[in-house]
C-alpha cells in the first residue's frame, strides 16, 4: 500500500472526482476526511470508505468559508491526530456566455474554486508537515479556451499559477504542490453536458484516445503525486484528458 496510515482531506468528495479520490487513497490505506457542503452526501462517501477498512469522517464544509475551512482541518487534526494530504477537488462550472456573466457570476466562481485553495493552502501550511503533499483539481480550461466558461478558465488559470509559486514557498520543507488538469470526466456534475448525444460524439471526437475519462482516471495521477514515487515532483500542471489538448 502506497499510503498506509497518511491521513488525507478531500474536498467536493461526496461523488464524481472527489469521492473517486477519497477511495483511491482509501484503498492505498489512507484515512480520508470527506468534505462537502451536502452532509448527507459526505455519510454516504465516509460509509463506502469505511468498508475499505480505513477510518473515514464527514465533514459539512463549504471551501469558500474562510471559517469553515479552518473548522475542517481543525476536525480532522481532532478525529486523526495530523494532516498528510490536501486535495482541493471542489469546484463548480456553471455555464454562462460572456455577454450575460454578472459579477455575482464571477465572484462565486472564483470564490469556490480559486479563493477557496488560497484558504486551505493556508491551513494546509500550517498542518503540514515534511513529506506533506498539497493537490489541487485544475482543468484543461486553464490551458485551452472554453465557450461560456470564461470565469471558470480564469479561475483554474489561477490555480495554476498558486500551485507554481506556493511549490516554489513550501519546497524548504519538503512539501510538494501540484495540480491535476482533467480533461471531460464522466461525473454528476458534468452529466447534463453528456445528456444531449450529440454533444457527447462531439466531445469524444475532441478526444485521441477515444473515450470519456473516469472519475479513477484523476484518483490514480492524485494517488500517485500523494505517494512517495512522486517526492521529486513540485509545482506541476499534470493533465489527464486521454491527449485532448494534444492538437
Ligand atoms: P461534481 O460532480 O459537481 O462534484 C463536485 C462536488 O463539489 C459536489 O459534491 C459539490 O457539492 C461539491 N461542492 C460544490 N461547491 C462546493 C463548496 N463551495 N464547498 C464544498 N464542496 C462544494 O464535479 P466533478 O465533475 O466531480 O468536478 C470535480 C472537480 O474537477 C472540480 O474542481 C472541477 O472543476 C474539476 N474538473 C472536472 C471535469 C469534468 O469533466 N468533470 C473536468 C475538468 C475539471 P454539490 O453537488 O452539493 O454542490
Amino acid at each position: 500500500m502506497l499510503l498506509q496510515d497518511k491521513v488525507a482531506i478531500v474536498t467536493g468528495a461526496w461523488q464524481g472526482i472527489g469521492k473517486g479520490i477519497a477511495l483511491a487513497l482509501a484503498r492505498e490505506g489512507c484515512q480520508v476526511a470527506v468534505a462537502d457542503v451536502n452532509e448527507t452526501g459526505c455519510q454516504e462517501t465516509v460509509s463506502e470508505l469505511e468498508a475499505l477498512g480505513v477510518k473515514a469522517l464527514a465533514v459539512r464544509c463549504d471551501v469558500s468559508s474562510a471559517t469553515e475551512v479552518a473548522a475542517l482541518f481543525q476536525r480532522t487534526i481532532e478525529a486523526f491526530g495530523k494532516v498528510d494530504i490536501v486535495v482541493n477537488n471542489a469546484g463548480i462550472y456553471p455555464f454562462v456566455p460572456f455577454a450575460d456573466m454578472q459579477e455575482a457570476d464571477w465572484d462565486k466562481v472564483l470564490d469556490v474554486n480559486l479563493k477557496s485553495i488560497f484558504l486551505m493552502s493556508h491551513e494546509a501550511d500550517k498542518a503540514l508537515s515534511e513529506g506533506g503533499r498539497i493537490i489541487s483539481i485544475s482543468s484543461i480550461a486553464s490551458l485551452i479556451g472554453f465557450q461560456s466558461l470564461v470565469h471558470y478558465s480564469a479561475s483554474k488559470a489561477g490555480m495554476n499559477g498558486l500551485t507554481r509559486g506556493l511549490a516554489l514557498e513550501l519546497a524548504p520543507r519538503k512539501i510538494t504542490v501540484n495540480a491535476v488538469a482533467p480533461g471531460a470526466i464522466d461525473t454528476p456534475g458534468a452529466s447534463q453536458m453528456n445528456l444531449d448525444p450529440k454533444a457527447r460524439e462531439q466531445t469524444l471526437a475532441m478526444i485521441p484516445l477515444n473515450r470519456q475519462g473516469v472519475p479513477e482516471d484523476i484518483a490514480n495521477a492524485v494517488v500517485f503525486l500523494a505517494s512517495e514515487k512522486a517526492s521529486y515532483i513540485t509545482g506541476q500542471v499534470l493533465v489527464v484528458d486521454g491527449g485532448w489538448t494534444l492538437r
